[in-house]
């Protein structure tokens, strides 16, 4: 920006007193000449004075306008996160995914010509914070965790809540808490009471669609202004299917095959629900347009043309109108709904077919790709949070010229992650959603219907670069019947004990006055409290007045510091704060299925249980938890390492952040419980005494066979399951005799319920209090701490040389 352009937003600033301390910054030429096109770069100037004027400013702006990457900048030029300016404390920004708060820290260094600890990320694994940082980019949840401990933010002098859109259950949180942090601050000083500045806070939105935060009196009695950035879209036609197709994947691979084949240069932007399917189609893709299947298919040719005789390559054919690529949308009304809403899309098992993969189950020809065929090799490129981070980086890197790039990925594309160069996006209509069905806590991945404005989201990012197209595997009379014109805010989806201990730890104690920007139902709040309450994490409230009631030291304190689920209290499991639903975070969802290898998978049913049979000799038969720790302490004795991995069949990225996550455990266990013996032993093999990993306890059905049902005497509603329930395959217990009784850690619910994280078990003791029964049968509150229960194996650091 120029200095006159500096001295003007100086001067408007001056009227209020704050003066402003500039710094001035090297960009490289390719991104001056980038920052150029973005439209939020032309509004630097209201911006900053926004921000200067008011605590809370609102910016909305299309997706790929340069919010994340450029707002950051506005303030650390005009002085925020330098010492010695008005606004020393750091700028923090947080993201819903660590994929985004990685990729922009490093993106936003690489514009300012900063080091990656100047502009730095924290994640929940991993972070590159020093003293020295001005710009912290991180994930929500990582916020969420430092309010716990530093409730006034006192490090930070503005915080930039990013993608407010999405309405994760973090963000709704975080806005709440701030919305009084602000107020603390401000209160602070103005009366002197320390020296540290008020906190700004801004909220960035991909959409126009901020009421719940702007007019909202109870989040801020002045509402803030609301700076929308001009779009700057180019037009995306969007082309409808004539059906709905329930097999999308292949949908989709068909669809960019004709694209490529048949329509001019530009990158193809996929979105599908998951890694298992991005996986696929990128191979499926590869073994067809890859540089080394073309060369080969070319090769195999005979006789090979001289280039002379052959001439030269023919252009794709262009079809302006793209009939041949897209039948117009023909509304087909009701038999077409039909199809859609019966259709198994909701049914998806995400986790059986780890179960039938003896092999692809579909060839090339039969999913209609060897139709055309086209010279031009294809750069693919999956993306998806499992992957490794660097691999992350790959879609922004120009594709090898002379090839079409094509993006497949989870709807991290959608908002996070501006794809350069996309032209043509093919939308499955579709995205996976952690679930809970709130009355009987019961988890599900569902795949279910975008919004409408997610749908026009995904449209868009084919018009960053010049008009695009968007290939809708879904039609439109589906889109104008089932899709929501937006998604829910989270916080209403979600069971809400796990909201309501977080804000109790940060002392929120009376949740139910909180300032949500979409309050959840009272009920459910009290509900949740009376939940708490009875596992012993809320001391009783008094008088009754629900709403009030404090977090207890022990049971609700170590929880909430070890991160225990509040659902699965008394067990060790970690609880999942990061709302990226593809990541296994925790114990909990560290069962057999999400460390063991892909490979393992893939090389038949039969490998699948020999790896499983070896992961049982490392460990212990009766308990799908034992079996894993028993893995990672193997792993961790083995000194970590890639062989290790191959040989067991295990996924190295899950292994090291178990790894990191049990070092991380420790500390926290001997930072808060110095009195708890939490020497490891070199026994890797667990104790007979089985702690039960979850109160859930169910009886074999008399029926045989590995269907089970609550064992008796327990009140169904007690379980919260009101129907039978099975083993899942991946347990340890699913090869073995059925036992009489079984305890779990989780159920998801697919074609049947399936228990999973299980162990055989005695029946429980289960005891009455007022009108709850409440299940208690060992007397064990975090696995991890259980003095001489079940020992972890030793943690051994991993050699770092
Ligand atoms: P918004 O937050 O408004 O969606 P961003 O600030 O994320 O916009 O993106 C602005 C521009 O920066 C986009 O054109 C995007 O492609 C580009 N960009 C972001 N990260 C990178 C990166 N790592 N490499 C290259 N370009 C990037
Ligand atoms: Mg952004």
């Amino acid at each position: 920006p120029s200095t006159a352009l500096a001295t003007q937003i100086k001067e408007s600033a001056e009227g209020t007193g704050i003066k402003r301390k500039f710094i001035s910054v090297t960009r490289p030429q390719d991104v001056e000449d980038a920052r150029l096109l973005l439209p939020i770069v032309a509004e630097e100037q209201p911006i900053m004075e926004a921000i200067l004027l008011n605590k809370v400013v609102v910016i909305c702006g299309e997706t790929g306008s340069g919010k994340t990457t450029q707002v950051p900048q506005f303030l650390y030029e005009a002085g925020f996160g330098t010492p010695g300016s008005d606004n020393p404390g750091m700028i923090g920004i947080t993201q819903p995914r660590r994929v985004a708060a990685m990729s922009m820290a490093s993106r936003v260094a690489h514009e300012l010509s900063l080091t990656s600890s100047k502009v730095s990320y924290q994640i929940r694994y991993d972070a590159t914070v020093s003293p020295e940082t001005s710009i912290k980019f991180m994930t929500d949840g990582v916020l969420l965790r430092e309010l716990a401990t530093d409730f006034l933010l006192k490090k930070y002098s503005v915080i930039i809540i990013d993608e407010a859109h999405e309405r994760s259950m973090n963000t709704d949180i975080l806005i709440g808490v701030l919305s009084r942090v602000i107020k603390l601050r401000e209160q602070m000083w103005s009366e002197k009471k320390d020296d540290i500045k008020p906190l700004r806070l801004i909220i960035m939105s991909a959409t126009l669609r901020v009421t719940d935060f702007a007019e909202n009196t109870t989040l801020f009695s002045t509402p803030p202004p609301i700076i929308n950035v001009p779009a700057r879209q180019h037009p995306v036609t969007t082309h409808f299917s004539r059906r709905t197709a329930s097999d999308y994947v292949s949908e989709a691979i068909r669809k960019a095959s004709k694209i490529h084949a048949r329509l001019p240069s530009g990158g193809i932007l996929i979105f599908l629900t998951g890694q298992n399917e991005i996986s696929g189609v990128c191979r499926k893709l590869e073994a067809r347009y890859s540089r080394k299947a073309i060369e080969e298919r070319q090769r195999k040719r005979k006789p090979v043309p001289r280039e002379d005789e052959y001439g030269s390559i023919p252009l794709p054919k262009v079809d302006p109108t793209h009939a041949d690529v897209e039948a117009e949308d023909v509304d087909l009304g009701v038999e077409d709904l039909a199809i859609d809403v019966d259709g198994d899309v909701a049914d998806i098992d995400v986790d059986m077919d780890a179960l039938d993969s003896d092999g692809e189950t579909e060839t090339n020809e039969e999913l209609g790709i060897d139709a055309e065929e086209s010279e031009t090799p294809m750069h693919i490129v999956p993306l998806y949070a499992l992957l490794p981070s660097d691999k992350q980086m790959r879609v922004f890197e120009p594709p090898p010229s002379g090839s079409r790039l094509v993006v497949v990925s989870t709807n991290v594309a959608e908002t996070s992650l501006t794809i350069p160069g996309i032209r043509y996006v093919i939308d499955c209509g579709r995205a996976k959603e952690r679930r809970y069905d709130v009355t009987n806590g019961i988890q599900t991945f569902q795949v279910s219907w975008i919004s409408k404005a997610s749908a026009s989201q995904r449209a868009g990012r084919a018009g960053r670069t010049g008009p695009g197209h968007c290939y809708r595997l879904y039609s439109s009379a589906l889109y104008e019947n089932y899709f929501d014109q937006f998604s829910q805010p989270e916080i209403l989806r979600m069971p809400i004990e796990g909201v309501v201990l977080q804000m109790k730890s940060m002392h929120i104690d009376s949740v139910v006055n909180f300032p949500f920007p979409t309050p959840p139902d009272r009920h459910n709040l009290r509900k949740a409290e009376t939940t708490l309450t009875h596992l012993g994490a809320l001391k009783p409230a008094i008088g009754g007045v629900i709403g009030q009631a404090e977090i207890t030291e022990e049971l609700g304190g170590r929880c909430h510091c070890s991160r225990c689920r509040p659902r699965i209290l008394e067990d060790e499991a970690l609880v999942d704060e990061e709302s990226d639903a593809e990541e296994p975070e925790d114990l909990s969802h560290l069962t057999s299925e999400d460390v063991r290898a892909k490979e393992a998978r893939k090389i038949r049913r039969k490998a699948f249980f020999e790896s499983q049979a070896l992961h049982s000799s490392l460990g212990n038969n009766t308990s799908d938890v034992f079996r894993i720790l028993s893995v990672v302490g193997a792993y961790e004795y083995a000194g970590g390492g890639h062989k290790f991995c191959v040989e067991h069949f295990v996924r190295p990225k899950a292994m090291e952040e178990i790894h990191k996550l049990r070092v991380q455990i420790d500390n926290i266990v001997q930072a808060n419980f110095p009195d708890l013996d939490t020497k490891f032993s070199k026994n890797l093999q667990p104790p007979n005494k089985n702690p039960a990993v979850r109160k859930d306890i169910v009886e074999k059905n008399s029926s045989g066979g590995r269907q089970y049902t609550t064992a008796k005497g327990i009140p169904y509603k007690a379980m919260g399951i009101a129907e039978d329930v099975f083993i899942h395959p991946s347990s340890v217990l699913a090869n073995e005799a059925p036992p009489e009784y079984v305890v779990f850690l989780e159920t998801v619910r697919t074609s049947r319920v399936w228990i999973k994280g299980a162990a055989s078990t005695l029946p429980a003791i289960i005891y009455q209090e007022g009108h709850n029964h409440i299940r208690r049968n060992v007397d064990t509150s975090c696995l991890a701490l259980e003095p001489g229960g079940w020992e972890l194996p030793p943690i051994k650091q991993k050699d770092t040389n």
